[in-house]
């Protein structure tokens, strides 16, 4: 993460249904070769989905070259639960971890004060206990992430008190910090410069999502509480609403914009969320003239069909 150029990634979420996973087979075979620094995967609120995002990783990690980081929250957590997890990545040789709170589950019962975790910052501090213990094969442990967001997390209104939450995390030891989505670089600009007034200075890695539908742009307001939309995006969304090619190429262009200002910008890395789906991500990724990088071996054609099938099975 501390390298001189940009990182760039990919986040994935786990498929629910065969379908699904076709989809994001494919997806993974259309971006394995523009060898992302890493992907990572999300993490549901309880159950069966967890379980998809740790065979997801290890089969990514397993029958792919791409480096797959998971998130795990804090949500429906005990200790004993979270080590195990964590002994399950330290054998498949996973190298880092997203620390995250969580989103609260929608459709189970909750109670928080049962979790061992209340805050991301809890869960920084066991993995790093965790890699102390000598448990994960590489001597350095699991790098761990943390998330930020450029314009406010809404269950804290306070930013000065966001920010020493922010502080304390980094200062438990997280290694970078992944941010939310956003559609204003001013945001995204500001925010780093108000990392840097409170001492944080680890690699933040701008989350970027470009909108492909007015229904994915709906649930993004919906999804991602307190994002703001710009008028300048808004406009030119409003003129082609009827249109869904047109708002696809509105969405793919901006969020391409937004893309190589952070690179002038001396972004330290940028975040693909791609919802599963690759089209918007390689068209921006074509687009910035990224030269692919030489230490990931490119698979060939033949080879990214044996991935599939490695990863379907
Ligand atoms: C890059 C990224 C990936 C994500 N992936 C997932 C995912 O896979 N699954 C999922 O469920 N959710 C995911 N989320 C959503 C995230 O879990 C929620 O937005 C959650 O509410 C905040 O997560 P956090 O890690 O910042 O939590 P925390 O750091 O715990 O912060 C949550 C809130 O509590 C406050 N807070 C922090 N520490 C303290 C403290 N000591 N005392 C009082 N208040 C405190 C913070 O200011 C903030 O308002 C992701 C978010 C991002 C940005």
């Amino acid at each position: 993460m501390r390298g001189d150029s940009p990182t760039f990634s990919f986040e994935f979420f786990p498929p629910k249904t065969p379908a699904a996973a076709e989809i994001l087979y494919q997806t993974i075979r259309d971006l394995e070769s523009y060898t992302p620094h890493f992907v990572s995967v999300t993490y549901g609120a309880g159950g069966s989905t967890r379980d998809l995002t740790h065979d997801l990783v290890e089969r990514i990690q397993h029958a792919t070259k791409l480096d797959p980081i998971p998130h795990l929250t804090c949500i429906c957590h005990n200790e004993d639960e979270v080590e195990a997890i964590l002994v399950r990545y330290a054998r498949s040789a996973i190298g880092n971890i997203l620390a995250l709170g969580g989103d609260r589950p929608r459709d189970i019962p909750y109670n928080k004060s049962r979790d061992s975790f209340q805050h991301a910052i809890d869960l920084v501090k066991f993995i790093r206990r965790f890699n102390e213990s000598g448990a994960h094969p590489d001597r350095r442990g699991f790098g761990i992430g943390v998330a930020g967001f450029p314009e406010g997390h809404p269950a804290t209104p306070n930013r000065l008190v966001e920010m020493d939450h922010l502080k304390a995390k980094v200062d438990a030891g997280a290694d970078y910090i992944v941010t939310q989505l956003f559609f204003d670089n001013r945001d995204f600009l500001d925010f780093r410069e108000r990392c840097a007034l409170a001492d944080i200075h680890i690699p933040i890695i701008a989350g970027i999502m470009p909108v492909t539908s007015m229904n994915g742009f709906k649930r993004i307001a919906e999804l991602a509480g307190g994002a703001r939309f710009p008028a300048k995006l808004l406009r030119a969304l409003q003129r082609c609403e009827n249109d869904p090619e047109g708002v696809r190429r509105v969405g793919v262009h901006f969020a391409l914009e937004q893309c190589h200002d952070l690179l002038d910008n001396n972004v330290a890395g940028i975040h693909f969320y791609t919802l599963n789906r690759s089209d918007a991500t390689r068209i921006i990724f074509d687009s910035l003239g990224i030269p692919r990088r030489r230490s990931a071996q490119t698979p060939t054609v033949q080879s990214s069909e044996e991935v599939r099938k490695r990863l379907a099975n």
